[in-house]
């Protein structure tokens, strides 16, 4: 595989990125005039990178990608090959809980390479499932424990107060049981549900920022994003930390499968959910200032 480094420090960098990690120059270069210096075939106003390994076009840093086999190709060129297959979309040969793992891993350890080399279409019932599974298995283990605790509580040392009925401790662990169950089966449903909704309005919002991709390529993201609630097997964990991972990782994913910068990927993932926590926060301290001005205590 070629090796991409900064031009002036040497900094080793991946394919499309538009700065250097190291000492921060842009790489999106204006050529010297009348150097005859290589500019890339679609950005003439840009100095190549480098040239694709596949049809040999000059690519500036932002046509650059990575291949199925880790080599450099040019934009066009990469929406053409064949992508690196994604464990979920070979489901029928590894089996589904394999795929749903590897997938997982993928997303949460490598997101920018393995949404730079995936195919940007799916079936919007495959992106469903994947997300529906996430959320089981996100808080799968952290529901359980609290299943487990409700079964051990000594429902048995407190007596039932001026109750004719005796307390049953059978019916409380019963009841728990049940709860826990009809929970599990809950969860992936509404999480389908939200994610077509929360993937539709980050939708339009990539739109109105020019992405080009369609409708399933965001959903897709969105379900894939959510990968990262494997880590929800660590109890408690899950209502804390994934939700933010999973929106860094959305960013990432709305970037390289609509192939737009990190501007509107950004813009896209977390429009909506800033908007949604603003009129959250913003209708709670309504509620509270209703009811504690002055005139609502009065009636
Ligand atoms: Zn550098
Ligand atoms: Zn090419
Ligand atoms: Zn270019």
């Amino acid at each position: 595989m070629s090796e991409l480094v900064c031009p002036f420090c040497q900094f080793p960098v991946g394919a499309g990125a538009l700065r250097c990690g190291g000492c921060g120059a842009s790489f999106l270069v204006s050529p010297p005039p009348d150097s005859g210096a290589p500019v890339c075939a679609v950005h003439p106003q840009w100095m190549s990178q480098h040239a694709c390994e596949r049809c040999g076009a000059f690519a500036c840093a932002q046509c650059l990608r990575r291949g199925p086999r880790q080599e450099l190709v040019c934009e066009s060129c990469h929406a053409r090959v064949p992508h690196a297959q994604l464990p979920w979309d070979q489901r029928a040969e590894l089996g589904w809980v394999k795929a749903f793992w590897k997938t997982c891993v993928e997303v949460m350890l490598r997101p920018v390479t393995t949404f730079a080399r995936m195919s940007r279409e799916a079936s919007v019932g495959d992106s469903l499932l994947f997300a529906g599974l996430s959320a089981f298995v996100g808080y799968f283990s952290t529901w359980f424990l609290y299943t487990l605790f409700l079964l051990a509580f000594p429902y048995e040392t407190f007596p039932a107060s001026g109750s004719d009925n005796e307390t049953n401790p059978a019916l409380f662990r019963g009841v728990a049981v049940v709860l826990f169950v009809i929970c599990m089966l809950l969860v992936p449903l509404l999480s389908m549900g939200l994610t077509l909704v929360a993937a539709g309005l980050d939708h339009l919002v990539l739109k109105v920022a020019g992405a080009q991709g369609t409708f399933a390529t965001t959903l897709r993201g969105h379900a894939l994003a959510q990968g990262v609630y494997l880590a929800g097997l660590v109890p408690f964990c899950s209502m804390y930390v994934l939700p933010f991972w999973s929106l860094g990782v959305r960013v990432s994913a709305y970037r390289s499968l609509h192939g737009v910068g990190w501007g509107p990927a950004v813009f896209g993932a977390l429009l909506i959910p800033a908007l949604t926590c603003c009129i959250g926060v913003g209708s709670y301290v309504a509620i509270l200032t209703s009811i504690l001005a002055p005139g609502a205590l009065k009636l």
